[in-house]
This record gives C-alpha cells, sequence and structure tokens, in this order.
C-alpha cells in the first residue's frame, strides 16, 4: 500500500488555490472506455481518392487533425480538402504510444485540445459526458472550470478527438497514403506522390508529420518501449526491471511495473526531473511565442536543445517517494551506461553494475523524415527554415510546416497539441487572406456556434 500522495510544487504550474499535487489522479478508478484502436475514427482506401484538391494535409495525428477541423471553418471541406496519412488510424500514433505505457491521465491541461475556438471545447464537451465520469474526473473538471490546473484522462480526451473528427467529416476526407515525395508543377500545384506512383495535386500543402522514436542504440539486449508494448514481455521470470530514459513514458512505464510489484532501477542520463508539463507553461502563451521570435536562430536551436530534456510528470513524484522508501524503487541519475552485458546487467561509467532480468528502453523521439521536396528545402540543424508569420516553407510557395517541424519557427510548444494551435492560427490567417476569406465575420462564428456545435449531439458509446 502507498502512504503519502502529496507534494508541494516544484515547478510554475498553472494554479492560484492549490499549492499541492494530488498523486491520487494517476490511480484513475475507472477501467479504461477507450481500449480498442479500432474506436478510433480510420482512414479511406487510397483507390477512392480524388487525384485533384485544393487542400492536403500531410499527417492525421492531433495536429493534422486540428489543422484540418480549423480548415473546415475556412470552408475546406468535401472535395475541397484531403488529409492523407500511412496510418491506418487518425491519432494512432498519440494512441499506442500513450496506450503502450499505460498513461491514463493527459499531461497537458483542458485547455490544449484539438478543436478550433468555433467548436466545442474539451471541458464543455467533458461536462456533457458528467453522468459518465468517475470522481477523479469530475474534480479535475471543477478544477478546469476555475480556470485552475487540471489534467483531463486520456479516455475523455480521445473521446474529444473522435467527436472533432466525426463532426468535421474528416474521416471521410482521409486515405491511408504515404508521401514519398512533393514537387511544384510548372502551374504552382503541389504534386504529392507515394511509393507506387499515385499522386494527388493540390493548390496547398500542410504538413504535420510528428515524430518518430530513436533508433534503439542497446536493441540487442532491450525493447524500444516506443514500438513495443513492454507488458509483452513480462512473466513469471521477470522479477527485476532495468528502465532507461527519464521521460514521461519511462516514467509511465516504471510506475506500471512498481505497480505490478516489480523491483525497478531507472537509469537516467541527467537529473531526475519532475514537472507540469514537459514544456514550461510560457510557451503555451503569447508572451512566450513572442520572446522566442526575438531570438536568433542560434539561439533558438539552443533553447529547443534545452527545453527538449525529458521529465516526468509532477504526479509521479509522490509515487515515486514512497516507492524509493519501500526499496522497490532505485534510480541512477546523472547515469552514462557503458556497456549492457547479455545477462541484462547494466554496466554504468562509474562501473556500477545494475542487474535485471529485462531492459526496457526509452530514449525519446526524432523528426520524422521528411517526404522528398524536389529542389530541398532549406533546414537548420535538422528544422526547416519557415516564415515565422505564415509557416510558410522558405521559397516553398503555399508549402505550410506545422507539428514538430515548425519548432524553429514555434518554439519548443510545436510538438505539443498547444503548438498545433497556434500553428493553424497562423497558417489559416494566411490562407484565409489568400483565399479572399471573411474568418473573422462574427455572423459566421456565431451561426457555428448555434448551427453546428451546441446542437450537435455527444458521441454515446
Ligand atoms: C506518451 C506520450 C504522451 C504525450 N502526452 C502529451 C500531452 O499530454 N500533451 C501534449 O500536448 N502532448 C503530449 N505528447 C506529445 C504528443 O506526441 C503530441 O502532442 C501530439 O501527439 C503530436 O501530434 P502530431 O500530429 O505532431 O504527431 P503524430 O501524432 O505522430 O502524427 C503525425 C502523423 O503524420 C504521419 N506521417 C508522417 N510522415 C508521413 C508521410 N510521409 N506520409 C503520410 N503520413 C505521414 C504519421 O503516420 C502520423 O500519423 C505526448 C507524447 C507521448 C509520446
Amino acid at each position: 500500500m502507498r502512504r503519502s500522495y502529496k507534494v508541494k510544487f516544484i515547478n510554475d504550474c498553472d494554479s492560484v488555490l492549490n499549492n499541492e499535487i494530488n498523486s491520487e489522479i494517476m490511480k484513475f478508478d475507472r477501467n479504461s472506455f477507450f481500449n480498442n484502436i479500432e474506436e478510433l475514427p480510420v482512414l479511406q482506401n487510397k483507390v477512392e481518392m480524388n487525384s485533384k484538391t485544393d487542400l492536403v494535409i500531410i499527417g492525421t495525428g492531433m495536429v493534422g487533425i486540428t489543422l484540418a477541423a480549423r480548415a473546415w471553418h475556412l470552408g475546406f471541406k468535401g472535395d475541397r480538402i484531403t488529409l492523407i496519412d500511412g496510418n491506418e488510424y487518425f491519432a494512432e500514433n498519440f494512441f499506442r504510444r500513450t496506450k503502450n505505457s499505460e498513461q491514463k491521465i493527459m499531461r497537458s491541461s483542458f485547455i490544449h485540445h484539438v478543436a478550433p475556438n468555433e467548436d466545442i471545447n474539451l471541458a464543455d464537451f467533458t461536462r456533457l459526458k458528467h453522468n459518465e465520469l468517475t470522481n477523479i474526473e469530475k474534480e479535475q473538471l471543477t478544477l478546469a472550470r476555475m480556470g485552475e490546473r487540471s489534467l483531463p484522462s486520456l479516455d475523455i480526451f480521445l473521446e474529444h478527438v473522435k467527436h472533432v473528427v466525426i463532426n468535421h467529416n474528416l474521416h471521410k476526407r482521409a486515405f491511408k497514403f504515404s508521401a514519398d515525395s512533393i514537387e511544384q508543377n510548372t502551374t504552382g500545384k503541389w504534386i504529392i506522390s507515394d511509393s507506387e506512383g499515385q499522386k494527388i495535386e493540390s493548390k496547398y500543402v500542410v504538413l504535420a508529420m510528428g515524430q518518430s522514436p530513436k533508433e534503439n542504440m542497446y536493441k540487442e539486449h532491450s525493447i524500444n518501449a516506443h514500438v513495443d508494448n513492454f507488458k509483452n514481455y513480462l512473466n513469471e521470470k521477470v522479477k527485476t526491471v532495468n528502465i532507461i530514459g527519464g521521460g514521461n513514458t519511462s516514467a509511465h512505464i516504471v510506475k506500471s511495473c512498481l505497480d505490478r510489484n516489480l523491483k525497478v532501477n531507472w537509469i537516467i542520463r541527467n537529473e531526475e526531473n519532475y514537472a507540469c508539463t514537459d514544456i514550461p507553461h510560457k510557451y503555451w502563451r503569447d508572451e512566450g511565442y513572442l520572446k522566442f521570435s526575438q531570438m536568433t536562430l542560434d539561439k533558438r536551436m539552443e533553447e529547443i536543445k534545452r527545453i527538449y530534456k525529458g521529465s516526468a510528470m509532477l504526479e509521479h513524484k509522490g509515487i515515486f517517494d514512497d516507492y524509493k522508501k519501500d526499496n522497490a524503487l532505485t534510480v541512477f541519475d546523472n547515469a552514462t551506461i557503458q556497456e549492457i552485458d547479455k545477462n541484462k546487467t547494466i554496466i554504468l561509467q562509474n562501473k556500477t553494475r545494475v542487474e535485471s532480468d529485462l531492459i526496457i528502453s526509452t530514449i525519446g523521439f526524432e523528426l520524422k523524415k521528411l517526404p522528398q521536396i524536389k529542389n530541398g528545402i532549406n533546414t537548420f540543424n535538422g528544422f526547416p527554415v519557415l516564415n515565422d508569420s505564415t509557416l510558410e516553407a522558405e521559397g516553398l510557395k503555399n508549402l505550410f510546416i506545422a507539428s514538430s517541424h515548425s519548432a524553429l519557427s514555434l518554439g519548443p510548444a510545436a510538438k505539443n497539441i498547444d503548438g498545433a494551435r497556434i500553428a493553424s492560427e497562423r497558417i489559416f490567417k494566411e490562407l484565409a487572406k489568400r483565399e479572399g476569406i471573411e474568418k473573422y465575420n462574427v455572423k459566421n462564428i456565431l451561426e457555428n456556434l448555434t448551427n453546428w456545435s451546441r446542437n450537435t449531439p455527444v458521441l454515446k458509446k
């Protein structure tokens, strides 16, 4: 039995009333109703895809969904928009990565979600599902409505994502198609091809391609938890687990193993670190974006690298402190791995030998490789160079880049859900101008509110 769950804030959190983190939230007392990937909206077969459209969004992750829902309100719907993705389901990467690590609570708060301003937001959506909420979810919703720091459950978040996809008909416009190359034809239209030679032509293209797990440098002796489901490797012979990596995925797996009464050695390259979110709050606010935009590219790069160090959620802290007292958890931080032997022993540079029955590696993500872009794309330290105001790629008219690849313009939060909102505001403000659309027409906004969001029934299970 765990004893205490409360720790004082040690980071800048969004809170006025609360000065304690309640780790009870991590226990989450309902079996998930969003366990099965097949509950996510599915992409269509590419043979059904038109060969011409006005706007192609590459990527149907959280960022692609946010962009497409925003585009819907500017009239990019029906044949005018096509979403493509190599995956089978919307939000598939996020679903697999969070479920693989048994994450049940979002790390970001209620204000970070995929719906544009005109639509029902995550807190309102959650309120409409009040009857189905657990006590913890109800408590978090109350905090959210008070403007306090509050975390939605993953289930509710994913239900909301699904709601946004279906209510903007995005599933009818999305196709399983992996972009291999992109080139501009003589009329200035973009031609996107896959490896089988199928093509789609579009006036505008927005890339929202996310990150892929880094190559597991210890793959001979460990599993990569960003790709493999660690639970498949647990059996009665596994009593002690070595977990490599100090980020959010690691922390969830550490907790899952400890909760299964396994002994855990946690090997972290940097300091053991707990934070409200992986990106400091200032980058979720105008002042953060403004400050970043005033830096030189070199300074921006330094800042991105500095911020991208992994951290566990603040809610993990109290739980892990208790497990440490019980000697179930041992943390080796500031640790450099020298060698891993075939008996699953990790030898650190200071000669400490850390024995285990299973090694789980979670060493983070890197930018997903871009499709081949004819005539190339300007990059700085691997990140595309974009127009800060519009996120259009330098010298590539009508090709815009969001998600992790836009970090050089948007800052560290580009890879997060909040970054998607900022990206879509910048890109579609420009597209609205180019298309002569009155985006900020109050009448349209009110019509959308009354005709669309408010009257749309909440999806029932
Ligand atoms: C365990 C975990 C927990 C997290 N929790 C949070 C959180 O609480 N809050 C938060 O803000 N962020 C969180 N994040 C960060 C999170 O990953 C992002 O916020 C979000 O999922 C990123 O969405 P994305 O669309 O950029 O990337 P993805 O979801 O990876 O989507 C990119 C899509 O592009 C597709 N794609 C890539 N290349 C091509 C191509 N050539 N052709 C066609 N399709 C292509 C991919 O198949 C993929 O579907 C978390 C991340 C992890 C791993």
